[in-house]
C-alpha cells in the first residue's frame, strides 16, 4: 500500500520546527552565556577579598574541636597540636591564658584550617569551619575566622535566601551580600572582626550549610558588587518591604545616599508577609509592654512621611502609655512583629490584634520581591538597579 503524499511533508515540517527551535534554543543559550555577569567588563572598585567573622554560634570556651571527616585526610592539619591518633582537641581558658590540648599557648590562639575543615561542638549542634580561626583568652570572647569573602558568601547565601528561589534573585541576592559585607570590612579595619554571623550582620552558616546550588550562584557573580560615586555600597536587604523600601537614614540614621533613598516594590505582595496580622493574649501583653493594668483601647499612630514609623497608643483607665513599634518589637519578638510598620491594633476578646505590613528593616533589596521580580523574567541586573537605583556594578580590587 501506498502512503498518502502528504505525510513526507508533514514530516519535512516537523524537521524545519525542530531545527528552528533548536536554533533559537542555541541563540537563547548564546545570549545567556555571552551576558553571564562574570564574563562582563565592570568598572573596578577597591574592596577586600578576605573577611573576619565574629562565630557567636560557636559559644564561649571551653570549645572542643575534631578534624571534619573528608574523602581525603588532609595530612598534618591540627598535627603540630594534636596527634592524629586522638581528633580531638580541647581549648580552654584558665587564668587568662588559653590551653590548648593541656598546652599553655598565651593569650591568644591561631589555628589555620584547611578545607574539610574543623568540627566545633556547641550545645549538642555540630559546626564546621575552615579558614583562619582565631581563639582569645578575652573573657566571653568567641572564635573570629578569617577566610575567603568568595567562600564566606557561599555560606552566608543559602541562609539569608531560600535556595529553591530563582536564579536570578539568588544572583541579586549574592551581589547585595558581598557588597554588604565587602563594605563592612572597609568599615570596620580596625576592629577584631568585620561582621557577626547572625541577622545583625548576615547570617552565617557551618559548612555543611553551603550548597552546590549556593556555590554556583556565587561563582557566577564572583568579585561583583553595587558601587555608588566610586565606591563600594552597603548592599542592605530585607525579607519583605510590605510594599515600599525605606530609606537607609530613617532605619539606621545618618545619610540617606540615593541607591538606598526607597522605592515602590511590586514583587512582595504574594508573601505572607507581605499583609501580616497577629493575635497576642492581653495578659501577655500587658506583661511584656510593663503597663499599670488591662487596657481599655488601643490604637496606632502614624508618624508623618514615614511609614515604619509608628507607636501602640494605650487607654489605660483615664492614662495613656505609648510604646514604639521598637519597643513592642522587641518585647513580644520579631517573629510575632514582623516589621516597624504596624497598620492596625484593637482589642478582641482578651486578645491585642495586631496587623502589619513587611518583614524586617525594608532597606534595600526586597528578597521576596525579587523573587517575585525573578518569576516575572527580570535578570539579576534589572532587579538590583531596581532596588539600588543610581548603583553601579562593579569588580572589587584589592
Ligand atoms: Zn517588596
Amino acid at each position: 500500500m501506498r502512503r498518502p503524499r502528504r505525510l513526507p511533508g508533514r514530516k519535512a515540517w516537523f524537521r524545519a520546527g525542530a531545527i528552528l527551535w533548536l536554533l533559537l534554543l542555541l541563540t537563547q543559550i548564546y545570549r545567556w552565556s555571552s551576558t553571564s555577569l562574570r564574563d562582563r567588563e565592570w568598572p573596578r572598585v577597591n574592596g577586600p577579598t578576605t573577611i573576619r567573622v565574629r562565630l557567636g554560634a560557636a559559644g564561649p570556651a571551653p570549645w572542643t574541636l575534631r578534624r571534619a571527616r573528608s574523602r581525603s585526610e588532609e595530612a598534618g592539619l591540627l598535627g603540630d597540636v594534636l596527634p592524629t591518633e586522638a581528633p580531638l582537641i580541647r581549648i580552654e581558658t584558665r587564668k587568662g591564658h588559653l590551653h590548648v590540648g593541656g598546652r599553655d599557648m598565651g593569650r591568644e590562639f591561631v589555628l589555620d584550617v584547611p578545607e574539610p575543615g574543623v568540627e566545633i561542638d556547641v550545645n549538642g549542634k555540630t559546626l564546621i569551619y575552615h579558614g583562619r580561626l582565631a581563639f582569645s583568652a578575652e573573657p566571653d570572647a568567641r572564635p573570629v575566622l578569617t577566610l575567603p569573602l568568595e567562600d564566606y558568601l557561599a555560606q552566608v547565601l543559602p541562609r539569608e535566601m531560600p535556595i529553591s528561589y530563582p536564579e536570578a534573585a539568588l544572583e541579586a541576592q549574592a551581589i547585595a551580600a558581598r557588597s554588604y559585607a565587602a563594605a563592612q570590612v572597609l568599615r570596620t579595619r580596625r576592629r577584631a572582626f568585620d561582621v557577626v554571623d547572625d541577622e545583625f550582620s548576615q547570617v552565617f552558616g557551618s559548612v555543611d550549610h553551603r550548597t552546590p546550588r549556593a556555590r554556583s550562584i556565587v561563582n557566577a557573580t564572583r568579585g561583583i558588587v553595587l558601587s555608588y560615586g566610586g565606591r563600594v555600597l552597603p548592599g542592605f536587604f530585607s525579607a519583605n518591604c510590605g510594599g515600599h523600601t525605606r530609606p537607609a537614614g530613617d532605619a539606621f540614621g545618618g545619610k540617606t545616599s540615593p541607591p538606598l533613598s526607597g522605592v515602590p516594590c511590586a514583587g512582595c505582595g504574594w508573601s505572607k508577609d507581605f499583609r501580616w496580622s497577629t493575635r497576642v493574649p492581653l495578659s501577655t501583653a500587658v506583661r511584656r509592654l510593663g503597663l499599670s493594668s488591662r487596657p481599655d483601647q488601643v490604637r496606632v499612630h502614624h508618624f508623618e512621611g514615614d511609614p515604619w514609623r509608628s507607636s501602640l497608643v494605650f487607654e489605660l483607665g483615664g492614662s495613656r502609655s505609648s510604646i514604639s513599634a521598637r519597643r513592642l518589637r522587641r518585647a513580644l519578638g520579631r517573629r510575632r512583629i514582623r516589621s516597624l510598620r504596624l497598620k492596625g491594633a484593637s482589642l478582641q476578646h482578651g486578645d491585642l490584634i495586631l496587623s502589619g505590613r513587611g518583614f524586617g528593616h525594608g532597606v534595600g533589596l526586597c528578597q521576596q520581591g525579587a523573587r517575585g521580580y525573578a518569576e516575572r523574567g527580570w535578570s539579576a541586573e534589572d532587579i538590583l538597579s531596581h532596588y539600588y537605583p543610581e548603583a553601579v556594578l562593579a569588580i572589587l580590587a584589592p
